[in-house]
């Protein structure tokens, strides 16, 4: 059966962010006298993050972002980690700032982002850039959540006293995305694994997202008749890769919904490019 939802494909939307970045850094260039830098430190060999890293840099180089990198090995010391985040800190030439996580174990991810310049957060996992969102003054936004709302702008699908209805509370995904729903006037509800009656809940959004990281969690019950669907989850499974959301049975009621893989997963290296020029342009 076709689906009645309007499919949003993230991969256009990412590839026009993409695109205006690219212009960004051409007019960025001119005026700082050199490209913008990103700075990657990956810890230990593990194959997921080095094509993660390696992902970026070709995202990078696509719209003419420098990219620098660190590959330090995984016996690395925990201070001498926050030693390298310090060193890029005080590098004039690097503007944006990426510590690949997770980091391999016995290395604690939390003061290594804490020794990261918050000018040059461009994951905007630093309390600073954490505090400044739930306070609503935003600067640099995690690069997931800001990609959430770029394909709603960009799909023209109002957000303002809209019921937004958001499930999970990560510091990565969830809880961004709920400060900035809120930055934008929407009646936003915070749903977590100790909600009672998820379906139910979540049958009041007109915008629904899934950010949780359970196959197949969302399924048509949850959704109201014409709302739009944003499935954030990445989940490997013997199908392949799914999200959070049973598309098949949730595109028949939804009015517009986002696909996995296509939909949000190209926004967050999009968005990061983004992250990037806007760190470069404010140290001008
Ligand atoms: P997380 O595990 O840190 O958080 C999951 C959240 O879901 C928690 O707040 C938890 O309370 C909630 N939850 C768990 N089980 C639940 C249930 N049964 N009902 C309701 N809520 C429940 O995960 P995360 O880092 O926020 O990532 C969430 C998903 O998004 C994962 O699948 C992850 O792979 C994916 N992700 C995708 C991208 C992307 O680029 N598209 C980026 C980051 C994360």
């Amino acid at each position: 059966m076709t689906p009645d939802a309007r499919i949003l494909d993230g991969k256009a939307i990412a590839g026009a962010v993409r695109s205006d970045v690219a212009g960004e850094v051409g007019e960025l260039s001119t005026t700082i006298g050199r490209a913008p830098a990103l700075a990657t430190v990956l810890v230990g060999d593990d194959p997921a993050s080095e094509v993660y890293v390696s992902n970026k840099h070709r995202a990078c180089e696509e719209v003419g972002i420098e990219s620098v990198h660190r590959a330090v090995p995984g016996t690395v010391g925990q201070s001498e980690l926050e030693e390298i985040v310090r060193d890029l800190n005080g590098e004039d030439e690097v503007d944006g700032i990426l510590v690949q996580l997770p980091l391999p174990d016995g290395l604690d991810a939390g003061p290594v982002i804490a020794s990261i310049d918050p000018m040059k957060d461009v994951d905007g996992l630093t309390a600073e850039n954490q505090g400044r969102l739930a306070s609503g003054s935003p600067w640099l936004v995690p690069c997931t959540p800001a990609g959430v709302i770029e394909i709603l702008d960009r799909s023209d699908i109002p957000i303002e006293g809209k019921e937004v209805v958001v499930i999970g509370r990560s510091n990565l995904v969830g809880r961004p995305l709920i400060s900035l729903f809120l930055d934008r006037n929407a009646t936003v509800t915070a749903c977590h694994s100790r909600t009672v009656d998820l379906p139910g809940v979540c049958r009041r959004a007109d915008i629904l997202v899934a950010a949780v990281g359970v196959p197949g969690l969302v399924g048509a019950d949850f959704v109201k008749e014409g709302a739009t669907v944003i499935d954030v989850g990445i989940n490997r499974t013997d199908d392949g890769l799914v999200g959070d959301v049973e598309f098949e049975q949730v595109a028949e009621v939804a009015g517009a919904i986002t696909p996995v893989p296509g939909g949000v997963g190209p926004m967050t290296i999009a968005m990061l490019l983004a992250n990037t020029v806007k760190a470069a342009g404010s140290r001008r």
